[in-house]
Protein backbone atom coordinates (compact mmCIF):
# COMPACT_ATOMS: atom_id res chain seq x y z
CA UNK A 1 0.00 0.00 0.00
CA UNK A 2 1.18 3.81 -1.06
CA UNK A 3 1.46 5.79 2.22
CA UNK A 4 2.16 8.82 0.59
CA UNK A 5 2.17 10.23 -3.34
CA UNK A 6 4.27 9.44 -5.99
CA UNK A 7 5.38 12.49 -6.07
CA UNK A 8 6.57 12.64 -2.62
CA UNK A 9 8.25 9.47 -2.56
CA UNK A 10 10.01 10.42 -5.87
CA UNK A 11 10.97 13.63 -4.00
CA UNK A 12 12.37 11.77 -0.41
CA UNK A 13 13.84 9.72 -2.84
CA UNK A 14 16.14 12.22 -4.96
CA UNK A 15 16.78 14.03 -1.21
CA UNK A 16 17.94 10.91 0.28
CA UNK A 17 20.59 10.17 -2.53
CA UNK A 18 22.43 13.53 -1.03
CA UNK A 19 25.44 13.31 1.45
CA UNK A 20 24.43 12.98 4.83
CA UNK A 21 20.75 12.56 4.28
CA UNK A 22 19.49 9.27 5.30
CA UNK A 23 15.86 8.37 4.75
CA UNK A 24 13.99 10.00 7.54
CA UNK A 25 15.86 13.33 7.39
CA UNK A 26 15.23 13.02 3.42
CA UNK A 27 11.58 12.77 4.52
CA UNK A 28 11.51 15.26 6.89
CA UNK A 29 12.91 17.83 4.27
CA UNK A 30 9.98 16.51 1.86
CA UNK A 31 7.52 17.74 4.16
CA UNK A 32 8.96 21.12 4.68
CA UNK A 33 9.21 21.93 1.14
CA UNK A 34 5.65 20.93 0.14
CA UNK A 35 4.48 23.10 3.02
CA UNK A 36 6.45 26.26 1.74
CA UNK A 37 5.11 29.06 -0.60
CA UNK A 38 5.36 28.29 -4.27
CA UNK A 39 7.99 31.16 -4.64
CA UNK A 40 10.80 29.94 -2.21
CA UNK A 41 10.37 26.59 -3.87
CA UNK A 42 10.83 28.39 -7.24
CA UNK A 43 13.66 30.22 -6.01
CA UNK A 44 15.62 27.43 -4.25
CA UNK A 45 14.90 25.56 -7.54
CA UNK A 46 16.10 28.61 -9.87
CA UNK A 47 19.29 29.01 -7.18
CA UNK A 48 20.50 24.90 -7.85
CA UNK A 49 20.05 25.20 -11.84
CA UNK A 50 21.82 28.39 -11.82
CA UNK A 51 24.78 27.57 -9.62
CA UNK A 52 24.89 24.25 -12.18
CA UNK A 53 25.26 26.26 -15.19
CA UNK A 54 27.33 29.01 -14.09
CA UNK A 55 30.06 27.24 -11.89
CA UNK A 56 32.99 25.42 -13.53
CA UNK A 57 36.84 24.49 -13.00
CA UNK A 58 39.11 27.00 -12.73
CA UNK A 59 41.79 26.19 -15.72
CA UNK A 60 44.38 26.35 -13.68
CA UNK A 61 43.48 25.59 -9.98
CA UNK A 62 40.49 23.02 -11.04
CA UNK A 63 38.97 24.61 -8.18
CA UNK A 64 34.93 25.51 -8.71
CA UNK A 65 34.39 29.04 -9.74
CA UNK A 66 31.84 31.36 -11.65
CA UNK A 67 35.14 32.48 -13.80
CA UNK A 68 37.50 31.10 -16.41
CA UNK A 69 40.78 31.73 -14.18
CA UNK A 70 39.70 31.99 -9.85
CA UNK A 71 40.28 34.69 -7.75
CA UNK A 72 42.88 32.93 -6.24
CA UNK A 73 44.91 32.29 -9.29
CA UNK A 74 44.45 35.71 -10.61
CA UNK A 75 45.57 37.54 -7.09
CA UNK A 76 48.85 38.93 -8.42
CA UNK A 77 49.81 38.60 -4.35
CA UNK A 78 49.32 35.09 -4.29
CA UNK A 79 53.04 33.20 -4.75
CA UNK A 80 52.39 31.22 -8.31
CA UNK A 81 55.48 29.14 -7.41
CA UNK A 82 54.00 27.27 -4.40
CA UNK A 83 51.42 24.67 -5.01
CA UNK A 84 49.04 23.32 -2.55
CA UNK A 85 47.66 19.99 -3.63
CA UNK A 86 43.88 19.36 -2.01
CA UNK A 87 41.07 17.10 -2.19
CA UNK A 88 38.44 19.22 -2.88
CA UNK A 89 37.35 23.15 -3.24
CA UNK A 90 35.67 22.86 0.54
CA UNK A 91 39.51 21.86 1.59
CA UNK A 92 40.89 24.59 -0.22
CA UNK A 93 38.33 27.19 1.75
CA UNK A 94 39.82 25.52 4.72
CA UNK A 95 43.20 26.83 3.99
CA UNK A 96 41.96 29.98 2.53
CA UNK A 97 40.40 30.92 6.03
CA UNK A 98 43.57 30.68 8.13
CA UNK A 99 44.39 34.07 6.00
CA UNK A 100 47.83 32.95 6.29
CA UNK A 101 48.73 30.65 3.01
CA UNK A 102 49.75 32.67 -0.14
CA UNK A 103 50.30 30.33 -2.27
CA UNK A 104 48.12 28.88 -5.25
CA UNK A 105 45.82 25.53 -4.89
CA UNK A 106 45.51 22.18 -6.68
CA UNK A 107 41.94 20.55 -6.58
CA UNK A 108 42.58 16.96 -7.08
CA UNK A 109 38.33 16.63 -6.79
CA UNK A 110 38.86 13.44 -4.82
CA UNK A 111 42.01 10.87 -3.89
CA UNK A 112 43.20 7.30 -5.13
CA UNK A 113 41.26 4.40 -4.08
CA UNK A 114 42.08 0.85 -4.83
CA UNK A 115 39.13 -0.38 -3.04
CA UNK A 116 36.71 1.98 -4.56
CA UNK A 117 38.25 1.85 -7.71
CA UNK A 118 39.56 5.52 -7.91
CA UNK A 119 42.87 5.32 -9.92
CA UNK A 120 45.18 8.32 -11.05
CA UNK A 121 43.06 8.87 -14.20
CA UNK A 122 39.90 9.50 -12.53
CA UNK A 123 41.15 12.51 -10.13
CA UNK A 124 42.80 16.38 -11.87
CA UNK A 125 46.50 14.98 -11.96
CA UNK A 126 47.66 14.78 -15.17
CA UNK A 127 46.25 18.68 -14.87
CA UNK A 128 48.59 18.94 -12.11
CA UNK A 129 51.57 17.51 -13.54
CA UNK A 130 51.02 20.04 -16.58
CA UNK A 131 51.31 22.63 -14.31
CA UNK A 132 54.40 21.37 -13.09
CA UNK A 133 56.36 22.04 -16.15
CA UNK A 134 56.23 25.58 -15.46
CA UNK A 135 58.49 27.60 -12.99
CA UNK A 136 57.22 25.80 -9.49
CA UNK A 137 59.44 25.78 -6.70
CA UNK A 138 57.55 23.29 -4.34
CA UNK A 139 54.37 21.45 -4.04
CA UNK A 140 52.52 20.90 -0.82
CA UNK A 141 51.10 17.82 -0.35
CA UNK A 142 47.73 18.44 2.10
CA UNK A 143 45.73 15.08 1.01
CA UNK A 144 43.58 13.93 4.14
CA UNK A 145 45.26 11.85 6.35
CA UNK A 146 43.07 8.94 5.77
CA UNK A 147 44.01 5.69 3.84
CA UNK A 148 42.84 7.49 0.31
CA UNK A 149 44.54 10.62 1.30
CA UNK A 150 48.03 8.63 2.09
CA UNK A 151 48.10 7.06 -0.63
CA UNK A 152 47.32 9.61 -3.37
CA UNK A 153 50.30 11.75 -1.31
CA UNK A 154 52.95 8.75 -2.09
CA UNK A 155 51.63 8.58 -5.51
CA UNK A 156 52.50 12.23 -6.29
CA UNK A 157 55.79 12.09 -4.15
CA UNK A 158 57.01 9.59 -6.51
CA UNK A 159 55.88 11.59 -9.54
CA UNK A 160 57.33 14.63 -8.52
CA UNK A 161 60.47 13.72 -6.98
CA UNK A 162 62.40 13.20 -9.85
CA UNK A 163 61.42 16.05 -11.40
CA UNK A 164 63.46 18.46 -8.84
CA UNK A 165 60.66 20.27 -7.53
CA UNK A 166 60.33 20.41 -3.64
CA UNK A 167 58.08 17.93 -2.24
CA UNK A 168 56.23 18.51 1.36
CA UNK A 169 53.55 17.09 3.04
CA UNK A 170 51.45 19.01 6.00
CA UNK A 171 52.49 17.87 9.36
CA UNK A 172 50.54 15.17 10.92
CA UNK A 173 48.98 17.64 13.27
CA UNK A 174 45.84 16.67 11.38
CA UNK A 175 44.09 13.94 12.89
CA UNK A 176 44.34 10.26 10.94
CA UNK A 177 40.95 10.06 8.88
CA UNK A 178 40.22 13.98 9.61
CA UNK A 179 38.42 15.67 6.82
CA UNK A 180 40.43 19.05 6.63
CA UNK A 181 37.05 20.85 6.15
CA UNK A 182 36.53 20.21 10.19
CA UNK A 183 39.99 20.90 11.63
CA UNK A 184 40.08 24.14 13.11
CA UNK A 185 42.42 26.87 11.84
CA UNK A 186 45.27 26.52 13.94
CA UNK A 187 45.34 22.94 13.97
CA UNK A 188 45.71 24.05 10.07
CA UNK A 189 48.62 26.56 10.30
CA UNK A 190 50.00 24.03 12.39
CA UNK A 191 49.82 21.33 10.11
CA UNK A 192 50.97 23.79 7.46
CA UNK A 193 54.00 25.13 9.33
CA UNK A 194 55.91 21.79 9.83
CA UNK A 195 55.62 20.44 6.97
CA UNK A 196 57.68 18.06 6.44
CA UNK A 197 60.28 17.25 3.10
CA UNK A 198 59.46 13.99 0.97
ZN1 LIG B 1 42.31 28.77 -9.73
Amino acid sequence: MEIYSGHINKLIDELAKLPGIGSKSAGRLAFHLMNLPKERIDRLANTIVEAKENVRYCESCYTLTDRDICPICTNPKRDNNLIMVVETTRDLAAYEKTGRYDGVYHVLHGAISPMLGIGPADIKLKELIHRLEGEIAEVIIATNSSLEGETTAMYLSKLIKPTGIRVTRIASGVPVGGDLEYIDEVTLLRALEGRIEL
